[in-house]
């Protein structure tokens, strides 16, 4: 099959360069990925009911003979009404179309068909809208529907998937191993992938659908583990200096005992010659930083050097000043490498890194460019994981040799799923704020109290606290919206006339995020009117009040995030949602929001109103997408090919046995799609 992911789709009959653009669209340039292009749902055709059961206004299928051919009739507006007559045993009712002859006359006296559409009823008769009508003889039970879009619908992408089926060989090579399949009960590749698409029966359909749920893990877990292998044999640098009291003792504060703790467990993998390979889990707000800079403290102190990796450059530049400002005096020297570092300062940073006389980078994904090496890096840190894919914390693991891994996440999710998702990681959790911190109040209001809310925000600038105000992404393009700057500018005209007030968004050069930054950290501004740009990291304790403008556009998870970027100082702090969204769900998060500031609760709840498969979306892990399986309603079947590709890769180690090729290649097609996620 691996040859059909080079055929584009235009060796089929009926797409042309035009057609493959849209087609391209769904994410099918190939014949292979098309054939991977799974329906989105089905049409139940099997049963089609007499009219008297229809649900009036819902979609159904009726089976009728057709009694009186069309007729069209004008009517004012220049439309024309073509009407025929069904009779479905119990019913004779009318089948209408508007404007559309050719669907009207394509209906034959005396012939019994499926009607599939809409059924209008009033108190007198029920009729079909504009039903798709499929003769009886040839209408199958389960008809898919496709991922659409303009200019290629369903139907076209059904017929093209007809086509591309023919083209399978007669002999696929299967990614799930034989002895596997059988041990499992699973159907072949052949099978699977014709039944997916056109199921003869619901029976069928699932046999297929659970045969690639199982391909696609087996799949997943084998890249996983494969990427975790690495250096099982030892090879990490050793750090058994135990240096972290010393460091306690440069900080500002005591750690918490759940810091304590989490450093204590890292600093004892790194003890070790076979890398760490660890997770931090901790809410917002709980001190993930101060535990990164005590394990590169502690590399440090052991000759060795680290690597703190950021999403954002913001967020890159407040751990390098938090970190410069931790190992201030000593002769632990950090330096910053993002997209934006001069050249000559880029150079300097470099040379700094590979003859050892730095120890500490702090950065961006700049940190894995070509040019980057280290003379001993001994650990690997990534901040806020799930901005990450796992190919680019694969990237920078690679950077020198076989550093010691450390992973953090302010995403809360529950224990078994995270081992899971992230395999082979040890977790430890911080399940302990600092002390002294009170929990941020949290109110939800309509766009007609903001007046009031701006009274509130004016009163605390004038205590000499600061307020965020987060608006919709100006890079979206959507003008209605409110975008940062005319957002800026009423709030100076009109709003909170006198009061300093700053702005942030996507577009501005690094240099002046930078700045306005350093203003509001340094409390020259009362207000940072921002994108969700602020969402990840950032801290300035000296801010009290969140207001987020359109809250409804806003998952759970990333409300909760912007939330913590408050309530992180010893005054009482204040989240404010402006919506006028009705419907139950956003009520509904908003509802959470104002009810909990627990990031496990935030997230269970997160997990119950969105449903796994988005709560698991990309973002949240930074795994390759999957097609067909869902890593929280699939588990147990998650489990299994966990087992499975660990038994695979413990037998054949880089997947050269020839029944283990068809599995090589689905693997590295998977995570060359997540490459760069
Ligand atoms: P996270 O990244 O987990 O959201 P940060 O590392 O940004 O949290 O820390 C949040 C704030 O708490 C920072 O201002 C930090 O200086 C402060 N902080 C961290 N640990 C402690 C502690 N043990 N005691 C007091 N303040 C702390
Ligand atoms: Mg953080």
């Amino acid at each position: 099959m691996a040859s059909l992911f080079e055929t584009p789709v235009t060796a089929l009959r009926g797409v042309g360069e035009k057609r493959a653009a849209l087609f391209r669209k769904i994410g099918a340039p190939t014949v292979g990925d098309l054939l991977r292009c799974y329906p989105r749902a089905y049409e139940d055709l099997s049963h089609p009911g007499p009219i008297r059961l229809a649900q009036p206004g819902q979609v159904c299928a009726v089976r009728a003979a057709v009694v009186k051919a069309a007729t069209g009739t004008r009517v004012k507006g220049g439309m024309t009404i073509y009407r025929a007559a069904a009779d479905d045993g119990e019913t004779v009712f009318p089948v209408t179309f508007f404007n559309n002859p050719y669907a009207a006359n394509a209906l034959h006296e005396g012939e019994t068909y499926v009607f599939y559409g809409r059924v209008q009823a009033n108190f007198l008769k029920r009729e079909m809208i504009a039903p798709e009508c499929l003769p009886a003889g040839a209408c199958p039970a389960i008809r898919p529907v496709y991922r659409q879009t303009q200019g290629l619908n369903s139907r076209a992408v059904e017929s093209a998937v007809r086509q591309a089926l023919l083209l399978l060989p007669e002999q696929i090579r299967d990614p799930i191993p034989a002895g596997i399949r059988e041990a499992r009960g699973l159907c072949p590749l052949g099978e699977a992938l014709r039944h997916i698409h056109f199921p003869p029966d619901a029976a069928a359909l699932a046999r297929a659908r659970e045969r690639l749920i199982y391909e696609e893990l087996l799949v997943l877990q084998t890249g996983l583990l494969r990427l975790k292998s690495r250096g099982r044999g030892g090879g990490a640098p050793a750090a058994p200096i135990d240096a972290v009291e010393e460091f306690w003792e440069r900080l500002p504060f005591s750690p918490t005992g759940a810091q304590r703790r989490a450093v204590r467990e890292a600093a004892a993998d790194m003890a070790r010659t076979t890398p760490m390979n660890r997770l931090v889990q901790g809410d917002v707000g709980s001190g993930k930083t101060a535990v990164a800079a005590a394990l590169c403290w502690q590399a440090a102190r052991n000759g060795l050097q680290a690597a703190l990796m950021a999403p954002t450059e913001l967020l890159a530049r407040q751990h390098f000043a938090t970190l410069s400002g931790f190992f201030a005096g000593s002769d632990v020297k950090t330096a910053l490498l993002t997209g934006s570092t001069p050249k000559r300062e880029r150079a300097a940073v470099l040379a700094a890194l590979a003859d050892g006389s730095v120890q500490v980078a702090v950065g961006t994904h700049a940190l894995l460019s070509e040019g980057v090496s280290f003379r001993r890096l001994g650990l690997a840190v990534t901040d806020e994981q799930h901005r990450f894919g796992v190919g680019q914390r694969a990237a920078l693991a690679a950077k020198g040799g076989q550093p010691h891994l450390l992973v953090m996440s302010a995403t809360p999710i529950p224990r078994t799923l995270a081992l899971m998702i992230y395999g082979d990681l040890d977790l430890s959790v911080l399940d302990e704020l600092p002390p002294g911190r009170i929990p941020v109040k949290t109110y939800a209001i309509p766009s007609s109290k903001r007046g009031r809310a701006f009274g509130f925000v004016r009163r605390h600038a004038e205590a000499g606290r600061q307020t965020y105000i987060i608006c919709p992404m100006i890079d979206e393009g959507d003008d209605d919206r409110a975008s940062v700057t005319q957002y800026a500018d009423r709030l100076r005209r009109e709003w909170l006339p006198g009061l300093a007030v700053g702005e942030l968004h996507g577009r501005m050069k690094p240099a002046e995020k930078e700045d306005v930054m350093a203003r509001f950290a340094a409390g020259e501004l009362s207000v940072l009117v921002s994108t969700t740009v602020v969402e990840v990291g950032v801290d300035v304790p000296n801010a009290a009040v969140m207001l987020i403008e359109n809250a409804e556009r806003y998952g759970l998870s990333q409300l909760h995030q912007l939330r913590g970027r408050v309530g992180r100082g010893r005054v009482q702090s204040y989240c404010i949602l402006v919506t006028d969204a009705q419907n139950k769900e956003a009520q509904a998060r908003m509802g959470v929001l104002c009810a909990t500031t627990d990031g496990f609760r935030v997230a269970d709840e997160d997990l119950r109103l969105r449903g796994p498969g988005d709560f698991f979306g990309r973002r949240q892990h930074g795994l390759p997408e999957l097609r067909i399986a869902d890593m929280a309603e699939d588990v147990a079947a998650l489990r299994r090919a966990q087992e499975d590709a660990r038994a695979i890769l413990t037998a054949d180690p880089a997947l050269e046995q020839p029944e283990h090729r068809g599995l090589r290649g689905e693997v590295r097609l998977l995570f060359s799609h997540a490459r760069g996620g």
